[in-house]
């Protein structure tokens, strides 16, 4: 709550009244503090590879008598830092694009030429790992109307997480149905699964399940925030099942 008093007075400037503006700020105050939690992290994901590159330059700068091998393992981190740099600046840039672009955009999608899309991007991530990458279309005639890009995202952050956290030959599925007025998306992986405390809040922003084994296997904890933007902005729900050490499974339901 917010007060600023105006004084009335009369003509010999004595105080016979108050005017109180009562405004409710709560919900500004939180919004102001999600916007200054956002900047604190993006400044700290932003700074953590730069120290690091600019510590590997100067290392090697500073010393003519660094072996090649030690000089390529140097090389190497500054070139996987910088690679983590771009995806992060890929990552918030999609973010406030979306932020300051609520769909507006509508294209009659059809959603299994956009998933082939999405499979010739992914196909080799998952063909690496010899995973299963298997999909199953109800109909291949199934059309939406929605933003083209948006939903080519949502799949495709689905889909390279659920590739990402499932080990070698495990299998991802992708399963798309239709009834009525009711589509269905779901990816589903056979990985490491999420703890079940951790599952409210996979959704925000730079929120990474245990930092230790996320950081091993890379990202910028921006996808699913992208995700849950989208699908939010679509008017169309997602829910995720997930059990540790078999696999989880996203559900996208858009009512049409
Ligand atoms: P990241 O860039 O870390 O993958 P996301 O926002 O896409 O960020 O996901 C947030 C966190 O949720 C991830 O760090 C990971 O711990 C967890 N997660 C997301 N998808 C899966 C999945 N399919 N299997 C297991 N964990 C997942």
């Amino acid at each position: 709550i917010k007060m600023d008093p105006v004084y009335l007075k009369n003509e010999k400037n004595v105080v016979i009244g108050s005017i109180i503006n009562i405004e409710d700020i709560t919900e500004n105050v939180r919004l102001e503090k999600i916007r200054s939690d956002f900047v604190a992290n993006v400044t700290h994901e932003i700074k953590t590879p730069l120290t690091s590159i600019n510590g590997f330059v100067e290392t090697l700068k500073n010393n003519d008598s660094i072996d090649v091998e030690t000089r390529n393992r140097f090389l190497d981190i500054i070139e996987i830092e910088s690679n983590r740099l771009r995806r992060l600046i890929d990552d918030i840039l999609v973010l406030s694009f979306i932020e300051n672009n609520e769909n507006e955009k509508y294209d009659n999608v059809n959603l299994y030429s956009v998933f082939k899309e999405v499979y010739d991007i992914t196909y080799n991530l998952a063909e690496n790992k010899n995973i299963d990458y298997i999909y199953e279309f109800s109909s291949k005639d199934i059309e939406l109307k929605a933003n083209k890009d948006y939903i080519k995202q949502v799949l495709l952050n689905l889909i390279d997480n659920a590739i990402k956290y499932t080990p070698e030959n495990g299998e991802v599925s992708v399963f798309v149905n239709q009834k009525k007025d009711e589509i269905k998306i779901s990816v589903k992986d056979t990985g490491m699964g999420i703890p079940q405390s951790d599952i409210p809040r996979i959704f925000e922003r730079f929120y990474r399940v245990d930092k230790a084994r996320s950081k091993k296997i890379g990202g910028t904890g921006l996808g699913l925030a992208i995700v849950k933007h989208i699908i939010i902005s679509m008017g169309a729900d997602i829910s995720v099942k997930s059990a540790l050490n078999r696999g989880t499974e996203f559900t996208v339901t858009i009512n049409q």
